[in-house]
């Protein structure tokens, strides 16, 4: 844990936050500035920085988070919909907060 980081008191539970899902090595949550009227982001518990900080052994924690993404849209009624998954990627990537996480928007009519 990055002791100033915002995602790592998020995930630690240091900063109360409404868990949609939570497993051993992730959570997700409503995105505080909805872009869509579904915005979540999925989060690994452990801290990395960036897409650009992976390394080959964070291959099943990616990969955990685009399946609890596909699940959450089957919860939300948003599969069949669709949605779009993304990482945005140091600040000429759009990236405000240094923890990786991953955003699923959707629910569009
Ligand atoms: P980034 O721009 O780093 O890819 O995305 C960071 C996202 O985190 C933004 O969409 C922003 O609205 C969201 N966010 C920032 N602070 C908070 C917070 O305290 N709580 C929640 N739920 N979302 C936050
Ligand atoms: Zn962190």
């Amino acid at each position: 844990m990055e002791s100033d980081c915002l995602f790592c008191k998020i995930a630690s539970g240091e900063i109360n936050t409404q868990f949609l899902m939570e497993t051993d090595d992730l959570v997700a949550f409503k995105d505080i500035n909805p872009l869509a009227p579904v915005h979540v982001l999925f989060v690994p518990k452990r801290h990395i920085r960036s897409v650009n900080d992976l390394t080959e052994d964070d291959g099943p924690v990616l990969s955990k988070l685009i399946f609890a993404a596909k699940e959450m849209a089957r919860q939300m009624g948003i599969s069949a919909t669709g949605y779009r998954l993304f990482f945005n990627v140091e600040k000429g990537g759009g990236q405000e907060v240094f923890h990786l996480h991953m955003h699923m928007i959707g629910g569009w009519e």
